[in-house]
């Protein structure tokens, strides 16, 4: 037995990029279908981004019932921490924005329940296998729905906000096609039941490596440090783990508590090759990766679903095909910009196994020349708080809370 769907637009994935994308759509009056091949439980409990943009967290609050401004907490600034010498980088000083730490799963929490209310057509545990039809005016979404039974989905314009392993990415150019980059090390993050160890994010540099302490709320902290991307996290003891964290944060006292999760996440760049074609496009980690040092994933995904829902709704609504013509050239703008300052932050904090002294040095020349200087403080500030994105004034709700309340300084 085979379901067969019809539908204005039809989406492969409801993590950030998918569920802000179909509320912008129906937004503009433009129907859409979404797939996720995990159930609404996984969705909402894997943990993942934390700091968001200043631009992303006004279009989250500006979505009906989001926690964004409320359960978020904005920051004001990070401290680069150089061999136990801390200094800070002040957003709004230097370059009058902020950045906040909004979960990532919360953030899909308020997504999934704002879309459901509003009648969206998610089907959770129902997996696309294939895209066919990829140069007609009708491509179509093959796939499994959650009963197991086959699922077909006819649409006007498919999307694949699928992520890293994006089955619409394949369908479009090769799953490969693009330019990648790995890197010898990876992040070892752990969760732990304990205070905050301070206020706003260290980025800490040692010649030993790199570790990242990081907050998500009173009484649970999320920390990370650079490590071997092959570690099995099973075999790395608590000690091991506090030990380590200690080393590399020279000069901070670290709030310990119960570790109760721990994982190791490889790193990667990538960006693929086509982001649109005829009628299907991809966003997200479907047509990107960062490392996360930077992060910058869920922002760009933001980005790109802002500017792909202005194109939609020129092609679906006015028959006008020139912002879908326009949309890859523009999204690669920012997604190289983000990949520079992603592979920036991370080869300037990071110790490469093969690093000579020669490299240490110059690390440390590298980093004297960020935070001596303002105008070195000041790119840190204005990439990490996130260029202005192209559209997002066009696609605020109106109905939202007003722009100077939601906006915050910017
Ligand atoms: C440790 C870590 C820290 C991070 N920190 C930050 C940060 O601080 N700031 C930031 O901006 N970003 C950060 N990121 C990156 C961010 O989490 C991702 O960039 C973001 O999740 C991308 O969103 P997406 O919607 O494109 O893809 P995803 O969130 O990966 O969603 C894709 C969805 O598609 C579904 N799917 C996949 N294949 C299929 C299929 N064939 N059929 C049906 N459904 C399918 C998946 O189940 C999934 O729900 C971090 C990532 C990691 C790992």
């Amino acid at each position: 037995m085979t379901s067969s769907i019809r539908t204005q637009v039809a989406i492969v994935g409801a993590g950030p990029a998918g569920l802000i994308l179909s509320h912008l759509l129906a937004q503009s009056g433009i129907e859409s279908v979404i797939l996720d091949r995990r159930s609404r439980e996984d969705i909402e409990s894997t943990i993942r981004a934390g700091i968001l943009e200043q631009d992303t967290v006004d279009l989250l609050a500006s979505i009906p019932g989001s926690r964004a401004h409320t359960v978020g907490q904005r920051h004001d600034g990070i401290e680069l921490r150089v061999d136990g010498v801390g200094h800070r980088i002040d957003f709004p000083g230097l370059v009058g924005r902020a950045v906040w730490l909004y979960p990532q799963h919360e953030a899909l929490k308020d997504l999934l329940a704002a879309r459901l209310a509003a009648g969206q057509d998610i089907r959770f545990e129902a997996t696309a296998t294939a895209v066919e039809g990829v140069d007609t005016d009708r491509p179509r979404i093959v796939g499994t729905a959650a009963d197991g039974t086959a699922l077909e989905i006819d649409a006007d314009f498919v999307v694949g906000a699928d992520g890293s392993r994006s089955v619409v990415r394949s369908a479009l150019s090769g799953s490969h096609a693009g330019y990648f980059r790995e890197y010898p090390f990876g992040w070892f993050g752990i969760l732990t039941e304990a205070p905050p160890s301070a206020d706003e994010l260290i980025y800490s540099n040692s010649a030993d490596g790199f570790a990242l302490i990081s907050q998500r709320s009173a009484t649970v902290q999320r920390m990370y440090f650079q490590c071997d991307p092959y570690l099995d996290a099973e075999t790395f003891s608590d000690a091991q783990i506090w030990e380590t964290l200690d080393r590399r944060v020279p000069g901070v006292e670290l709030k310990k508590g119960p570790i109760f999760q721990k994982g190791v996440v490889p790193f990667r760049s990538f960006v693929a090759r086509d982001l649109q074609r005829g009628r299907i496009a991809i966003v997200g980690d479907a047509a990107h990766t960062v490392p996360p040092t930077g992060a910058k994933g869920m922002n760009l995904a933001v980005a790109d679903v802002i500017l792909l829902a202005r194109a939609l709704e020129a092609l679906l609504g006015r028959g006008d095909e020139g912002p879908i013509d326009s949309f890859a050239d523009t999204a690669r703008q920012r997604i190289w910009k983000a990949q520079h300052f992603s592979w920036w932050m991370t080869s300037m904090l990071h110790q490469a196994p093969d690093a000579s002294d020669f490299d240490r040095q110059r690390q440390l020349g590298e980093l004297r020349t960020v935070v001596e200087s303002e105008h070195g403080r000041a790119y840190l500030a204005e990439a990490y708080t996130g260029w202005p994105m192209t559209g997002l004034d066009s696609v605020l709700s109106p109905t939202a809370s007003s722009p100077a309340a939601v906006r915050s300084s910017r």
